[in-house]
Protein backbone atom coordinates (compact mmCIF):
# COMPACT_ATOMS: atom_id res chain seq x y z
CA UNK A 1 0.00 0.00 0.00
CA UNK A 2 3.07 2.61 1.18
CA UNK A 3 6.33 1.58 -0.34
CA UNK A 4 9.22 4.60 0.66
CA UNK A 5 12.63 3.85 -0.30
CA UNK A 6 15.86 6.35 0.60
CA UNK A 7 13.68 9.62 1.58
CA UNK A 8 14.86 12.62 2.47
CA UNK A 9 13.64 15.87 3.52
CA UNK A 10 15.62 19.59 4.25
CA UNK A 11 13.65 22.70 5.52
CA UNK A 12 15.40 25.81 4.06
CA UNK A 13 14.86 28.97 6.34
CA UNK A 14 16.38 31.80 5.16
CA UNK A 15 20.39 31.05 4.57
CA UNK A 16 19.97 27.99 7.33
CA UNK A 17 18.94 24.65 6.05
CA UNK A 18 17.44 21.73 8.24
CA UNK A 19 17.74 18.25 7.64
CA UNK A 20 14.72 16.71 9.45
CA UNK A 21 14.69 13.11 7.34
CA UNK A 22 17.99 10.97 6.65
CA UNK A 23 17.02 8.08 4.02
CA UNK A 24 13.74 6.93 5.73
CA UNK A 25 12.74 2.74 4.29
CA UNK A 26 9.33 1.86 5.58
CA UNK A 27 6.48 -0.47 3.56
CA UNK A 28 3.23 -0.90 4.86
CA UNK A 29 0.88 -3.12 3.39
CA UNK A 30 -2.59 -2.54 3.21
CA UNK A 31 -4.61 -3.52 6.29
CA UNK A 32 -2.01 -2.88 9.31
CA UNK A 33 -2.22 -0.85 12.26
CA UNK A 34 0.78 1.07 12.74
CA UNK A 35 2.40 3.79 14.58
CA UNK A 36 5.13 6.12 13.93
CA UNK A 37 6.95 6.72 17.51
CA UNK A 38 9.74 9.50 18.49
CA UNK A 39 10.24 12.55 20.59
CA UNK A 40 9.11 16.02 19.84
CA UNK A 41 11.07 17.11 16.45
CA UNK A 42 12.07 13.72 15.31
CA UNK A 43 10.30 14.19 12.18
CA UNK A 44 6.85 12.69 12.54
CA UNK A 45 4.55 15.28 11.21
CA UNK A 46 7.38 15.50 8.37
CA UNK A 47 7.18 12.13 7.31
CA UNK A 48 3.48 11.68 8.17
CA UNK A 49 3.04 14.99 5.55
CA UNK A 50 4.63 13.27 2.94
CA UNK A 51 2.83 10.54 3.23
CA UNK A 52 -0.39 12.20 2.84
CA UNK A 53 0.85 14.23 -0.58
CA UNK A 54 1.17 17.67 2.06
CA UNK A 55 4.62 18.46 1.23
CA UNK A 56 6.92 17.25 -1.05
CA UNK A 57 10.47 15.44 -0.49
CA UNK A 58 13.97 15.97 -1.20
CA UNK A 59 14.97 12.25 -2.56
CA UNK A 60 14.00 8.42 -3.04
CA UNK A 61 10.74 6.97 -3.90
CA UNK A 62 7.37 7.62 -2.34
CA UNK A 63 4.84 4.56 -4.15
CA UNK A 64 1.13 5.08 -2.90
CA UNK A 65 -0.95 1.94 -4.05
CA UNK A 66 1.46 1.14 -6.63
CA UNK A 67 1.74 5.23 -7.71
CA UNK A 68 4.80 6.99 -7.97
CA UNK A 69 3.94 10.14 -5.62
CA UNK A 70 6.72 12.22 -7.03
CA UNK A 71 6.47 16.51 -8.17
CA UNK A 72 2.54 16.29 -8.22
CA UNK A 73 0.57 19.15 -9.25
CA UNK A 74 -1.87 20.35 -6.51
CA UNK A 75 -4.61 19.17 -8.72
CA UNK A 76 -3.35 15.86 -8.96
CA UNK A 77 -2.27 15.55 -5.31
CA UNK A 78 -5.87 16.24 -4.12
CA UNK A 79 -7.17 13.95 -6.58
CA UNK A 80 -5.14 11.09 -4.34
CA UNK A 81 -6.24 12.54 -1.13
CA UNK A 82 -9.03 12.75 -2.31
CA UNK A 83 -9.78 9.26 -3.49
CA UNK A 84 -7.20 7.54 -1.03
CA UNK A 85 -6.25 9.32 2.33
CA UNK A 86 -8.13 10.23 5.63
CA UNK A 87 -6.85 12.85 7.78
CA UNK A 88 -7.08 13.13 11.69
CA UNK A 89 -5.70 15.81 13.37
CA UNK A 90 -4.65 16.70 17.39
CA UNK A 91 -6.63 19.60 16.95
CA UNK A 92 -9.89 18.00 15.22
CA UNK A 93 -9.68 20.79 12.57
CA UNK A 94 -13.77 21.08 12.57
CA UNK A 95 -15.80 23.80 11.20
CA UNK A 96 -17.02 25.58 14.17
CA UNK A 97 -20.01 27.19 12.83
CA UNK A 98 -21.24 23.82 11.60
CA UNK A 99 -23.20 20.83 13.56
CA UNK A 100 -21.42 17.23 13.85
CA UNK A 101 -23.39 15.67 10.90
CA UNK A 102 -22.54 18.75 8.51
CA UNK A 103 -18.80 18.39 9.45
CA UNK A 104 -18.79 14.85 8.95
CA UNK A 105 -20.84 14.96 5.41
CA UNK A 106 -18.46 17.79 4.23
CA UNK A 107 -16.70 15.63 2.12
CA UNK A 108 -19.14 14.13 0.86
CA UNK A 109 -20.43 17.72 -0.03
CA UNK A 110 -17.26 17.96 -2.13
CA UNK A 111 -17.97 14.85 -3.98
CA UNK A 112 -21.43 16.40 -5.14
CA UNK A 113 -23.98 13.96 -2.98
CA UNK A 114 -27.46 15.45 -2.35
CA UNK A 115 -27.83 16.92 0.94
CA UNK A 116 -30.42 14.12 2.54
CA UNK A 117 -28.59 11.67 1.22
CA UNK A 118 -25.11 13.12 2.61
CA UNK A 119 -26.78 13.77 6.18
CA UNK A 120 -28.48 10.52 6.50
CA UNK A 121 -24.91 8.90 6.01
CA UNK A 122 -23.21 11.21 8.55
CA UNK A 123 -25.71 10.52 10.68
CA UNK A 124 -25.22 6.85 9.94
CA UNK A 125 -21.07 7.13 10.99
CA UNK A 126 -21.90 9.33 13.86
CA UNK A 127 -24.10 6.96 15.48
CA UNK A 128 -21.01 4.01 15.01
CA UNK A 129 -19.43 6.05 17.12
CA UNK A 130 -21.76 6.45 20.02
CA UNK A 131 -23.16 9.83 18.75
CA UNK A 132 -26.32 9.38 17.12
CA UNK A 133 -27.72 12.20 19.93
CA UNK A 134 -24.72 14.52 19.27
CA UNK A 135 -25.93 14.91 15.48
CA UNK A 136 -26.94 18.47 15.57
CA UNK A 137 -24.64 19.28 18.23
CA UNK A 138 -21.70 22.58 17.13
CA UNK A 139 -18.11 21.56 18.07
CA UNK A 140 -17.54 23.62 20.69
CA UNK A 141 -21.21 21.57 22.00
CA UNK A 142 -18.84 18.35 22.44
CA UNK A 143 -15.97 16.92 24.78
CA UNK A 144 -12.58 16.29 22.93
CA UNK A 145 -13.23 12.73 22.65
CA UNK A 146 -16.50 13.26 20.98
CA UNK A 147 -14.71 15.87 18.94
CA UNK A 148 -11.97 13.86 17.71
CA UNK A 149 -14.69 10.25 17.11
CA UNK A 150 -17.04 13.33 14.63
CA UNK A 151 -13.41 13.92 13.30
CA UNK A 152 -12.74 10.54 12.56
CA UNK A 153 -16.34 10.03 10.93
CA UNK A 154 -15.61 12.50 8.60
CA UNK A 155 -12.18 11.67 7.62
CA UNK A 156 -13.82 7.84 6.59
CA UNK A 157 -17.16 8.64 5.62
CA UNK A 158 -15.53 8.59 1.69
CA UNK A 159 -14.01 5.45 2.41
CA UNK A 160 -10.17 6.21 2.08
CA UNK A 161 -8.25 3.38 1.99
CA UNK A 162 -5.74 4.78 4.95
CA UNK A 163 -6.50 7.06 7.43
CA UNK A 164 -3.38 9.06 8.61
CA UNK A 165 -3.62 10.48 12.55
CA UNK A 166 -1.04 13.10 13.53
CA UNK A 167 -1.36 12.78 17.24
CA UNK A 168 -4.95 12.03 17.34
CA UNK A 169 -5.07 11.95 21.72
CA UNK A 170 -2.23 14.70 21.94
CA UNK A 171 -5.40 16.92 23.21
CA UNK A 172 -7.33 14.28 24.82
CA UNK A 173 -7.25 12.67 28.52
CA UNK A 174 -6.64 8.95 28.72
CA UNK A 175 -10.16 7.90 28.93
CA UNK A 176 -10.92 9.80 25.99
CA UNK A 177 -7.56 8.41 24.16
CA UNK A 178 -8.30 4.66 24.94
CA UNK A 179 -11.73 4.98 23.13
CA UNK A 180 -10.57 7.09 20.28
CA UNK A 181 -7.86 4.15 19.84
CA UNK A 182 -10.27 1.46 19.96
CA UNK A 183 -12.30 3.71 17.26
CA UNK A 184 -9.25 3.40 15.23
CA UNK A 185 -8.85 -0.34 15.87
CA UNK A 186 -12.33 -1.01 14.69
CA UNK A 187 -11.94 0.44 11.40
CA UNK A 188 -8.93 -1.44 11.05
CA UNK A 189 -10.45 -4.27 11.69
CA UNK A 190 -12.71 -3.40 8.36
CA UNK A 191 -9.82 -3.40 6.36
CA UNK A 192 -8.52 0.19 6.43
CA UNK A 193 -4.93 0.71 6.71
CA UNK A 194 -4.05 2.94 9.51
CA UNK A 195 -1.12 5.30 10.48
CA UNK A 196 -0.84 7.08 14.01
CA UNK A 197 1.84 9.58 14.56
CA UNK A 198 2.00 9.81 18.64
CA UNK A 199 4.86 10.71 20.95
CA UNK A 200 3.16 8.62 23.93
CA UNK A 201 4.45 4.96 24.80
CA UNK A 202 0.72 3.44 25.54
CA UNK A 203 -0.80 4.89 22.09
CA UNK A 204 1.50 3.23 20.27
CA UNK A 205 1.57 -0.28 22.31
CA UNK A 206 -2.76 -0.19 21.17
CA UNK A 207 -0.92 -0.41 17.37
CA UNK A 208 0.11 -4.00 15.72
CA UNK A 209 3.88 -2.29 14.69
CA UNK A 210 5.76 0.31 16.14
CA UNK A 211 8.05 2.44 13.67
CA UNK A 212 10.62 4.32 15.79
CA UNK A 213 11.70 7.14 14.65
CA UNK A 214 15.33 8.96 16.10
CA UNK A 215 16.58 12.17 14.75
CA UNK A 216 14.89 11.58 11.17
CA UNK A 217 15.94 7.57 10.86
CA UNK A 218 14.15 4.17 11.70
CA UNK A 219 15.58 3.48 14.69
CA UNK A 220 13.75 -0.32 15.17
CA UNK A 221 10.47 -1.56 14.38
CA UNK A 222 8.65 -3.25 16.82
CA UNK A 223 6.04 -5.87 16.28
CA UNK A 224 3.02 -5.53 19.39
CA UNK A 225 1.99 -9.62 19.47
CA UNK A 226 -0.70 -9.22 22.18
CA UNK A 227 -3.15 -7.07 20.41
P1 LIG B 1 7.66 15.94 15.12
O1 LIG B 1 6.32 15.86 14.46
O2 LIG B 1 8.32 14.61 15.31
O3 LIG B 1 7.62 16.71 16.42
P2 LIG B 1 8.36 17.59 12.85
O4 LIG B 1 8.37 16.70 11.68
O5 LIG B 1 7.19 18.47 13.04
O6 LIG B 1 8.65 16.74 14.17
O7 LIG B 1 9.64 18.54 12.80
C1 LIG B 1 10.96 18.05 12.65
C2 LIG B 1 11.92 19.24 12.64
O8 LIG B 1 11.66 20.04 11.49
C3 LIG B 1 11.76 20.17 13.83
O9 LIG B 1 13.04 20.62 14.20
C4 LIG B 1 10.92 21.29 13.30
O10 LIG B 1 11.18 22.49 13.98
C5 LIG B 1 11.35 21.37 11.85
N1 LIG B 1 10.27 21.83 10.94
C6 LIG B 1 9.05 21.26 10.80
N2 LIG B 1 8.31 21.88 9.87
C7 LIG B 1 9.11 22.90 9.40
C8 LIG B 1 8.92 23.92 8.40
N3 LIG B 1 7.80 24.00 7.68
N4 LIG B 1 9.94 24.77 8.19
C9 LIG B 1 11.10 24.69 8.90
N5 LIG B 1 11.33 23.74 9.82
C10 LIG B 1 10.36 22.86 10.09
MG1 LIG C 1 4.44 16.52 15.05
Amino acid sequence: MISIKGVHKSYQTGQNSLHVLKGIDLEIQQGEFVSIMGSSGSGKSTLLNILGILDNYDAGEYHLDNTLIQNMSEKKAARYRNDTLGFVFQSFNLISFKNAIENVALPLYYQGVKRKKRNAMALEYLAKFGLQDHGEHLPNQLSGGQKQRVAIARAIISKPKVILADEPTGALDTTSSYEVMEILKKINQEGITIIVVTHEHDIAEMTDKVIKLRDGIIEDIVINKKN
